[in-house]
């Protein structure tokens, strides 16, 4: 069921992904080599804490951090752990965070030291993938409309969609209604409407489409090796248009 939030709760939902990117980019700050993936972990659990929010993805079906840190052809779900960053990775962070009953949800891909024209132009493009999906969002417009345009600018570059991971509606739950593909076809889908809360975040490989899990039961990576990028926010959907609620 989708939820539609009044004003009272799109206040709340603004504080909470506030705090959410504010982690992230607090996380990020620390990017270098030599750098474990854990410390940046807990630099962004210590910033929700000392601002009384919990971290959302930990506990999360039983993921045992804070974040999600993935790095170059881990897609998501990377646990952060002892793995040191080393110059040209490129690492995505994905950061929830919980407060006053409302979820925020974001993520980027960040460079660590100097990376590959290649690697840049994927970030890139799968930043801009995000900017083309949502700039076709006004209250009666369709779920496919942003995964066509998703899809459109990802592939038009001659990158590949993750399929078998989607954006989501988000709010008192991490996870709502709809479900918000990064492929599909223009005009299909569920309509969207003022007061709706979505994450958008398209996952884009450099490679082909396919992904694996490692047995740890959350590390996704690409089939062949390619490396993969990361971009979200949480979206408010408004009469004029979508407004990112996770932006600092
Ligand atoms: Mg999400």
């Amino acid at each position: 069921m989708i939820k539609l939030k009044n004003s009272n709760q799109l206040a709340k939902m603004k504080d909470s992904c506030k705090l959410t990117v504010e982690a992230l980019y607090e996380g990020a700050s620390i990017i270098a080599p030599g750098i474990a993936l854990v410390e940046i972990d807990t630099r962004i659990r210590r910033y929700m804490e000392k601002h009384g929010a919990t971290p959302s993805f930990l506990n999360y079906g039983g993921f045992p951090k804070s974040s999600c840190i993935s790095v170059n052809d881990t897609v998501i779900h990377g646990i952060p752990g002892k793995q040191i960053l080393k110059d040209g990775d490129i690492v995505s962070i994905d950061v929830g965070a919980y407060l006053n009953g409302f979820h925020g949800d974001c993520a980027r891909t960040i460079p660590c030291g100097k990376i590959s024209a290649e690697a840049e132009r994927l970030i890139e493009v799968t930043r801009q993938s995000f900017f083309d999906g949502i700039a076709t969002v006004r209250s009666g417009s369709r779920v496919g409309d942003i995964s066509a345009a998703v899809q459109k600018t990802a592939e038009a570059a001659g990158f590949s969609v993750v399929r078998e991971f989607v954006g989501h509606g988000v709010g008192e739950a991490l996870h709502e209604d709809p479900s918000v593909p990064n492929y599909g076809t223009a005009g299909k889908g569920p309509r969207l409407y003022s007061g709706m809360t979505i994450a958008v975040e398209p996952m884009i490989n450099a490679g082909r489409k396919e992904v694996y899990q490692l047995d740890d039961g959350w590390t996704v990576k690409t089939m062949d090796g390619s490396l993969s990028a990361h971009y979200e926010n949480t979206i408010a959907v408004t009469e004029d248009g979508a407004v990112i609620l996770t932006e600092l």
